[in-house]
């Protein structure tokens, strides 16, 4: 009933929401008296692997073979899957992100497995196998039933807390059959967003929406995320209008963020734009209309104009980090 946990490294180093994973999977390895293992693609820097055992993973599979350099869901599946036949894996935990949501489904088709997408907690019972998801944008949440033997979670981010557990790792260098049909896309060339981290690993976001009247205003929103050190994204309707870049986009049709914390400055809240915040740990609103639906999901609210609440907001956090 061994347990495998997808894990991704960037330039060879782990970051946060990989050892929420490792955690998670590791908790459902003790439920069923077994054990966790891992895998990951392209090599990682001296110890990263290992850094793993703190959570609780007895052994790490690495795949180093250049050909899985980038990412590519096809040959990525085909080598889980691999991976699931050789280890007689029972459960494989993904990250609800990008990749698990397009690797997790391709695996699913191979093994007959059930898979359950943005599960937010361990599961409710493991026999019968119950197990807690978002459902309908993130509004609600539904229990369901994994009745295959083989089952696959993908994990929403900051929704499981780090658990240390350490134990001894072995590491262990993968080569899975090298399938040329798993190879017909092909990456040529990566370009990296230089100097700023993407949306969906910033703990702090600074989101503007049409309330901020155009895009020479962005200034105050950048001078907040400055001091918070936080990233900025935005509503649809502003990267659509070509105000900010259309990868600050957040929402149903854009990224699936989880901060832990998410200041929504002139934003309505709209179903569409909640469903990609709504798994932040909190939501600040500031937004003049006190009817707004975004002051519903926030955790605290200011209301307000953003043109005064904002730089106000920047000198109290400034003064007060001086005074510290
Ligand atoms: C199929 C579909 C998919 C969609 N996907 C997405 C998505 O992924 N992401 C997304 O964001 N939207 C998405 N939308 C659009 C969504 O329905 C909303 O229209 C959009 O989120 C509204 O953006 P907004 O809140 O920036 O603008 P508005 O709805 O125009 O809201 C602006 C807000 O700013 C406030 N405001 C105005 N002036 C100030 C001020 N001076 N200070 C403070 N507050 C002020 C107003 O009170 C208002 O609440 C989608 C829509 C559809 C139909």
């Amino acid at each position: 009933m061994a347990v495998l946990v997808f894990t991704e490294n960037w330039d060879g180093k782990f970051k946060k929401a990989t050892f929420e994973l490792a955690s998670f999977a590791s908790e459902i390895s003790k439920l069923y008296n077994s054990e966790c293992y891992a895998v990951t693609f392209g090599s990682t820097n001296d110890g990263e692997l290992a850094s793993l055992g703190k959570f609780g993973v007895k052994k790490a599979f690495e795949i180093k073979n250049k050909k899985y350099q980038n990412f590519n869901a096809q040959s990525y599946s085909a080598a889980i899957v691999e991976l699931i036949e050789k280890l007689s894996v029972k459960t494989v935990i993904f990250p609800n992100n990008y990749s698990g949501r397009s690797i997790a489904p391709r695996v699913s088709v191979k093994l007959k497995a059930g898979f359950a997408p943005g599960v937010t907690s361990m599961p409710v019972s493991i026999d019968p196998f119950i197990i807690r998801r978002k459902v309908y944008s993130g509004k609600a949440f539904a229990d369901i039933e994994l009745k295959t033997d083989i089952k696959l979670i993908s994990l929403n981010q900051n929704a499981f807390k780090l658990v240390e557990n350490a134990v001894e790792i072995q590491v262990e260098e993968f080569m899975p059959t090298i399938n040329d049909t798993d190879f017909k896309l092909e990456t040529k060339e990566v370009m990296k967003n230089k100097g700023k981290l993407p949306i969906t690993d910033a703990e702090i976001l600074v989101s503007g929406g049409r309330g901020m009247k155009g895009p020479e205003k962005w200034g105050i929103l950048e001078e907040l995320a400055e001091v918070l050190h936080a990233g900025t994204s935005c509503s649809r309707p502003v990267s659509d209008l070509g105000w900010r870049p259309s990868e600050e986009h957040v929402g149903q049709t854009g990224k699936v963020v989880s901060p832990n914390l998410y200041i929504a400055v002139g934003i309505s809240g709209a179903i569409q734009h909640l469903a990609g915040v709504n798994s932040s740990k909190n939501i600040v609103a500031i937004n003049t209309d006190p009817e707004a639906p975004i002051f519903e999901a926030a955790d605290y609210g200011i209301v307000g104009d953003a043109f005064e609440v904002v730089p106000k907001l920047t000198q109290a956090i400034k003064s007060f980090k001086e005074q510290k």
